[in-house]
């Protein structure tokens, strides 16, 4: 840190939002993020009000030489929203979502959490994909591609972006869409942090039922390979309104499970039916035959309950370590280590997940946008979370193991969202054949890779 008192009183002034420094009352909570695991000091955390903010704390860093790193939600697992010692553009107090239903728009500024996105949008019956956890940003969730229940119908969250309001690194304010800065527009789908502060989000919107068939049908462990199977053969042939994805891990003490069957070991099937119920219900019948559930619990339900149903799963302040792989197909050697892993989580907190996306995902070509990942079926990640620091190395060993047990069976690339801190080796997996092409929008927009705090793309 090379800025004065001086200096950071003179920024407070000018401050519309709240500057919080080591020795300000708040400053620890707004250092904490979702991964307890991540325990960084910034120097100076700017608590952003708005776009003017965004472009007094970069102006800022960037003059006086500090680190900058900035924060949406603070969801992503590596820590990247943080530093040590530099100054953090936070822009959680940046949360309004406005709608435009007769256009449908929505524009979203970049704090929203996926529950602000979700309640402004639901309200009008209308939805764009994004997450199963409504803590997580829309801004970190959407710069690395995004996805989840309604992807396989309407592809990743940056197929439905349609402009962003970007603070650039010389601290000027643009908008970038398809026709203006659309080099920049391109580079924001999928290139993570590397370009600029984005301030506003503008999504394209679609017409959804408020109330949908989803829900959960829980099978033993013993059963898992033929589920898996039967699974794999039934996703094969699965309409894009049906989303089926698999957890294994430990059964969650849910109140329609038996109570001897807490804490042991299953394969969950999670699924949502984007369409009519009826006809949902006909689709998933064969889902219920797969074994001798345990369990289950499908029906209509508000799809906004849907949204945060996996919330009380998910919780801020465990420790997490995620490894996850890309597959274009599922093979019977990655059920078996698959099973092999599940049958030994180091804690009950962990869990291997396939989510199934393909469908409208992969229509777009791998060059149409920054994420490139659009051979890819299903994404597995491998969920390594406990409480007590005393169980890291075990548990972010099972994490390392599994993931290079079931290496063999996956496709190429890697999806930025779930990678780990210490996974930068993957960068170039992440970005694929677009790699060189947003090191000559970086070259363009941030030629001093000001903003570095992130999966990196150098400037050509
Ligand atoms: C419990 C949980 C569930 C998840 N489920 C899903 C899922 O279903 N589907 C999915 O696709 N992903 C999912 N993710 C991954 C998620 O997409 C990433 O963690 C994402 O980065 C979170 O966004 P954020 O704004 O909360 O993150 P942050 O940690 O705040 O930011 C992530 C990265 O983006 C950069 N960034 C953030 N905001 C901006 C901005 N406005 N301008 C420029 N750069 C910015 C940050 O600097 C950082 O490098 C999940 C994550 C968690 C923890």
């Amino acid at each position: 840190m090379t800025t004065g008192t001086t200096g950071i009183e003179s920024l407070r002034k000018r401050f519309q939002g709240k500057i919080l420094t080591p020795s300000d009352v708040g400053y620890d909570d707004a250092r904490a993020i979702w991964n307890a695991m991540v325990d960084k000091h910034p120097a100076i955390i700017a608590r952003c009000a708005g776009v003017q903010d965004v472009v007094r704390a970069v102006n800022f860093a960037r003059d006086n030489g500090l680190v900058l790193a900035v924060r949406g939600a603070g969801h992503h697992v590596a820590g990247n929203s943080l530093c040590d010692d530099g100054l953090v553009v936070d822009l959680s107090g940046m949360r309004a979502v406005t709608v435009d239903a007769g256009a449908r728009r929505a524009v979203a500024e970049a704090g929203a959490t996926l529950a602000d996105f979700d309640a402004a949008t639901l309200a009008h019956g209308l939805a764009t994909p994004v997450g199963i956890n409504s803590t997580t940003g829309i801004a970190g969730l959407t710069l690395g591609g995004g996805f989840g229940w309604l992807s396989r119908k309407y592809g990743m969250t940056v197929d439905n972006l349609e402009s962003a309001e970007v603070v650039t690194a010389k601290g000027e304010v643009v908008h970038a869409d398809a026709r203006d800065h659309a080099d920049l527009f391109w580079a924001l789908r999928g290139g993570s942090g590397n370009f600029g502060v984005v301030t506003k989000f503008e999504f394209r919107l679609h017409e959804i039922r408020p109330n949908l068939l989803s829900g959960l049908i829980v099978y033993p462990l013993a059963e898992a390979k033929s589920v898996l199977k039967q699974y794999r053969d039934f996703a094969a042939r699965a309409p894009e309104e049906l989303s089926v994805w698999t957890v294994l891990r430990q059964a969650p003490p849910l109140p329609f499970l038996p109570a001897d069957a807490h804490g042991t070991g299953v394969i969950i099937l999670a699924l949502l039916y984007a369409g009519d119920p009826a006809k949902g219900e006909e689709l998933i019948t064969p889902l219920r035959t797969f074994g001798t559930p345990v369990g289950e619990h499908v029906g209509v339900q508000p799809f906004v309950a849907w949204q945060q149903a996996f919330d009380p799963l998910l919780t801020p302040g465990a420790r997490n370590y995620w490894k996850s792989h890309n597959f274009t197909s599922l093979a019977d050697g990655l059920f078996d280590v698959m099973i092999e892993y599940a049958g030994r989580l180091p804690s009950p907190q962990c869990e291997i997940f396939i989510a199934a996306i393909g469908g409208a995902t992969k229509r777009p070509a791998p060059s149409a946008t920054a994420y490139p990942h659009r051979a890819a079926e299903f994404v597995m990640n491998v969920h390594g979370r406990w409480t007590d620091p005393a169980d890291d190395d075990r548990c972010i060993a099972w994490s390392r193991e599994y993931f290079k047990a079931s290496a063999p069976f996956a496709s190429q690339g890697a999806y930025l969202n779930f990678m780990t801190a210490d996974e930068v080796d993957r960068v170039r997996a992440a970005y694929g054949p677009n790699y060189d092409r947003l090191a000559q929008v970086k070259r363009k927009y941030d030629p001093e890779n000001l903003f570095h705090t992130n999966w990196n793309v150098k400037p050509a």
